[in-house]
């Protein structure tokens, strides 16, 4: 896995409600990761973990169709209130054992450290990892592993990391309000700045433009009367 360049993941049912159809955090073990294909799933943005694959230089996104109901309705609408709480699942005791194996277990996904590739982790244990893996989730701020049971916050943000893309809605996952903060008020302040940017870099391309229409229409003036005078004598 850690050599793959381009992954497929196109009609998937892909959603950002449920870990157990979402990308998993492991995807950012992928350090050659440059290109990804989500089309035709059912994401209303895309998950936060692909923020850490710095590799990546695509993805592509079409055919989502709540990505555009859900999510560019929001960014229109809701532009003060990103952060939403979520409330959490009521499940029996028996599923949230507090043992020392899980514990252990907690805090090497919660390192984001790739145990596939460490020596030093057992294949046993790796194969005990990757269970949870994939059913965990991360907080995008402090790596806490989330349960299903506690609250947590859904976070949405718009960046332009990818070739061609501009303003791509994000989903993030934060434990608490305060890392829901941290995530969003940072992201808020870069996309305005980068609009800022966007609209400078706009005028001072339509003013040279401008400025080069006059030019070549003065060149072509002069021409014209040159040839004026030219024809008269
Ligand atoms: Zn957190």
């Amino acid at each position: 896995m850690c050599k793959l360049e381009r992954l497929y993941l196109t009609h998937n049912l892909l959603t950002n409600r449920t870990t157990r159809r979402s990308i998993p955090f492991t995807i950012s073990f992928c350090r050659r990761l440059v290109e990804v294909y989500l089309d035709n799933n059912q994401l209303d943005a895309l998950p936060c973990i692909l923020l850490r694959v710095p590799s990546l230089e695509r993805v592509h996104r079409h055919g989502n169709h709540n990505y555009f109901k859900n999510t560019f309705m929001f960014y229109h609408t809701d532009i003060q209130d990103r952060i939403l709480m979520m409330p959490g699942m009521n499940l029996n005791k028996m599923f949230l054992r507090k043992d020392l194996k899980n514990l252990a277990a907690g805090a090497v996904l919660s390192s984001r450290v790739d145990f596939y590739n460490n020596p030093t982790v057992p294949p046993g244990v790796k194969e005990y990892l990757s269970l949870k893996a994939n059913n965990a989730e991360l907080c995008d701020q402090c790596s806490r592993v989330l349960t299903s049971s506690s609250p947590s916050y859904r976070v949405f943000t718009f960046k332009n990391p990818y070739l061609g893309n501009t303003c791509v809605p994000f989903q993030h996952t934060a434990c608490t309000l305060l890392c829901a903060e941290d995530i969003e008020i940072p992201a808020r302040r870069e996309q305005m700045n980068s609009a800022r940017q966007q609209d400078l870099e706009y005028e001072q391309y339509m003013q040279q433009s401008m400025q080069d229409m006059h030019q070549e229409r003065g060149i072509l003036g002069s021409r014209s009367d040159t040839l004026r005078s030219k024809t008269s004598r």
